[in-house]
């Protein structure tokens, strides 16, 4: 998974928990390394010592404990600079990001978007110096899917998916849980005669039988085949109108009938 960049050569999944992805971002030397929201200090250590990469920087996307788990031991053995948001008070963060800053990662720019709904300080990362573009968006979008609402509203989750489907069509899609498989199982349900759907089930599928993660996804896929993207399209409109049995001509209204659907599902 090498990534065309001059100043980053690799971005790596470092398995956490029983289905987080911790990725770690490894500059062009091969020396140094930044994590993306370190749960567990313990996958992440054992990663940077047997690539003998030095902890320079971590970024968070929002609070939640598989998140930010393993920031004081991070932090008291390595110092990195720590960016995250501001508004939960996590603690650790040196350097507090909002909609429109941005944090320079071994000399490209990442910008920062704020995406409430999962959280209400969620936030994502975007860069578009690397060929991929590459976003690091949480627990916001995911394969498939999207997070839950533990915090914010179906009109704010619906306004921070759109906002995430602006960003180029190419771009690799970082999310921070293997729920693939689980998600396209409810996207199935969702948007049944979906072609391109139909052929992801298939190629996830052996992506997981061969013990490989299906991340980074890709913004395109997600476009197609995500219904938490498609509540502008008439196949999700009409699905999330029979559940509620009543006609729905709103997004927000398609949107939040199908969030609700997949918390039951
Ligand atoms: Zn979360
Ligand atoms: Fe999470």
């Amino acid at each position: 998974m090498t990534i065309i960049s001059n100043n980053i050569n690799k971005i790596h999944p470092i398995p956490a928990f029983s289905d987080n992805y911790i990725w770690a971002l490894v500059d062009a030397d091969q020396k140094h390394a930044c994590v993306v929201d370190p749960g567990d200090p313990k996958p992440v250590i054992d990663y940077l010592e047997s690539n003998q990469l030095e902890l320079t920087d971590i970024f968070i996307t929002h609070h939640h404990p598989d998140h930010v788990g393993g920031l004081k031991t991070l932090i008291s053995k390595y110092a990195p600079t720590v960016y995250g948001p501001e508004p939960s008070g996590i603690k650790g963060i040196d350097i507090f990001l909002h909609e429109g800053d941005s944090a320079n990662l071994f000399g490209h720019e990442f910008s920062v978007l704020e995406v409430p709904g999962h959280t209400l300080d969620h936030i994502a990362y975007y860069c578009d110096e690397m060929d991929p573009p590459a976003l690091f968006c949480g627990d916001t979008l995911f394969a498939a899917g999207c997070g839950r609402l533990f915090e914010g509203t179906p009109a704010m989750m619906h306004k921070s998916l759109s906002k995430l489907s602006s960003l180029k069509s190419s771009t690799s899609v970082y999310c921070t849980h293997e729920y693939t498989m689980a998600n396209l199982k409810f996207a199935q349900a969702a948007d049944s005669l979906n072609s391109i759907l139909l052929s992801r089930i298939e190629e996830e599928r052996a992506k997981r039988e061969q013990g490989v993660p299906t991340l980074p996804s890709s913004l395109q896929m997600e476009l197609e085949t995500n219904p938490f993207l498609r509540c502008d399209q008439p196949a999700l409109t009409e699905s999330a109108s029979n559940r509620l049995g009543k006609p729905l001509d709103d997004e927000i209204e398609v949107f939040a009938a199908i969030r609700n659907w997949k918390d039951n599902f």
